[in-house]
């Protein structure tokens, strides 16, 4: 029998196969690895081929010795758009599919893992890790206040406050979700809740994975005290492990710029890049920016399309936005009809790009604001560049992101659920005109305490030790055993 007692501890991490959830998990990885874990990354086949397509990722991992990427089917046929509407089979692709061979992978994988780190929306993977004996420690890569909503669904069914009863019952206040009585409505629930019947699929499938979340060790999530603490609380009485060790990738910069090491800002990325932008913003004056993208899964009308656009070039500011080549839900070709007078505004002070490098956008001076879906990344990546935000989400957790980003935090304005030009504009010039400095006063102070967050002595920085501690002592008992 073989003897791994002197090998560290061995992690093996496995996200939702998409962008925001494998950008994240990544980051965590190499942080695992630069405290001196052994990582064994799995990522879909899909996946694996376009990060390697895209990014450097292979390379800068060969820096860590004992990383390695594994590869798994998520379950879809090639030709699948993983976008969407249709995001969502891949869960059911996934259970159906994927879990038999995970655990074969787990079983078989050498060395053995001390622990896994799974995406808590992923529950067959905490079913396998339990089934099979290995510590399960789940990773939910979205805000602390969309879990706690997710995690609230089943009390506010009981409590009689859901289903939605229609478009006029929207600003109705939900009181069941402790810590957010006063504010949170209707409208700001996640998505999923969207809907008449209670065992809905979609509904069922995240209040039930989020549900289970107090059977894993622990819980880790990408957020950190200063901005959440008050739900981290609300949290802890159901599962009182909890490590915040956000904003990683800010985490990640700072412990790469205290090694002296460069990192490649958005270099997870599952889409090729286009930097062209970059030399547009270098000549665009300082805070002048309105920088526009929803995400990688968003998929709007073309009604919706044009609204933004009018609306963008009717407020006369200066505008960077990502169109990716699947982000209309309608056929190509009608695209290609562009009215004269936008077309005009938009070469005058815009610029489209298919897919940019968002941190490095957001981090550059030109940037005055972010108009955004609300996805958890794309969210904490505005808040440590310090960019006031316009929050349009499209579903899942983003519903709730925008609540408190204009309702608790104060850095930007909720949108959502309107989509008319006047509307667009409106809020353009309030975030970057009338209420500029307010935005950008409370913006600033949020992003120096993301930062403080991850440096030495600091709320994340502190919980990302109490981790690697953790999964050591987890290594030392299953060697004893
Ligand atoms: N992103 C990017 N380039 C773009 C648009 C987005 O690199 O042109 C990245 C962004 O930095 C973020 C991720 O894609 O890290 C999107 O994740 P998020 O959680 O915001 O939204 P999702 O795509 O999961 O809906």
């Amino acid at each position: 029998m073989e003897n791994w007692s002197n090998s560290p501890p061995h992690v093996l991490i496995f996200p939702l196969p998409c962008q925001g959830h494998v950008n994240s998990m990544l980051k965590l990885a190499e942080l695992l690895s630069l405290a001196g874990i052994n990582i064994t990354f799995l990522n879909s086949e899909h996946n694996h081929k376009l990060l390697a397509r895209y990014t450097n990722i292979e390379d800068r991992f060969a820096k860590h010795p004992g990383f390695r990427f594994q590869t798994i089917t998520d379950g879809l046929p090639l030709d699948h758009p993983r976008s969407g509407d249709q995001f969502m089979e891949i869960f059911d692709a996934m259970k159906l599919i994927t879990k038999p061979l995970f655990k074969k992978m787990v079983l078989e994988t050498k060395p053995p893992a001390n622990c896994i780190i799974g995406d808590g929306v992923l529950g067959f993977v905490g079913d396998v890790a339990i089934e099979v004996g290995v510590p399960i420690i789940y990773f939910r890569t979205v805000s602390a206040c969309s879990f706690w909503a997710y995690f609230s669904i089943p009390d506010i069914i009981e409590g009689g406050q859901l289903p939605i009863r229609g478009n006029e019952d929207m600003d109705r206040l939900i009181t069941k979700v402790p810590g957010m009585e006063t504010f949170l409505r209707c409208r700001d629930l996640p998505s999923f809740c969207r809907v008449s019947d209670m065992t809905d699929p979609n509904l069922l499938l995240v209040m039930n994975e989020t549900r289970q979340s107090p059977r894993a060790k622990a819980i880790i999530l990408n957020t950190f005290e200063d901005l959440e603490g008050p739900i981290l609380s609300q949290i802890r009485t159901q599962c009182p492990k909890i490590y915040s060790i956000g904003p990683l990738h800010e985490h990640l910069q700072a412990k790469l710029s205290a090694k002296n090491e460069k990192s490649c800002q958005s270099s997870n990325s599952l889409r090729e890049i286009d930097r062209s932008c970059m030399t547009w913003l270098d000549n665009q004056p300082e805070k002048s920016v309105l920088y526009v993208s929803f995400g990688s899964i968003t998929v709007m009308t073309r009604h919706q399309l044009m609204e933004f656009w009018y609306g963008l070039v009717n407020s006369k500011k200066r505008f960077l936005w990502v169109i990716r080549p699947d982000s209309m839900a309608t056929k190509d070709g009608e695209f290609e009809k562009i009215p004269a007078e936008i077309e005009e505004g938009t070469k005058e002070r815009g610029f489209i790009a298919g897919w940019v490098p968002q941190e490095e956008v957001l981090a550059h001076k030109a940037i005055a604001g972010f108009l955004t879906h609300s996805g958890w990344n794309s969210t904490l990546e505005s808040i440590v560049a310090g960019v006031p935000m316009i929050c349009w989400p499209y579903f899942a957790d983003q519903q709730v992101n925008s609540r408190f980003v204009d309702e608790v935090w104060k850095i930007g304005l909720d949108m959502k659920d309107r989509c008319d030009r006047e509307i667009v504009e409106r809020m353009v010039s309030d975030l970057m005109v009338e209420r500029r400095d307010v935005f950008l006063r409370s913006a600033t102070r949020m992003a120096e305490l993301s930062r403080k967050s991850v440096r030495e002595g600091g709320s994340s920085y502190c919980n990302l030790n109490r981790l690697v501690e953790d999964i050591r002592l987890m290594s030392v008992r299953a060697h004893d055993t």
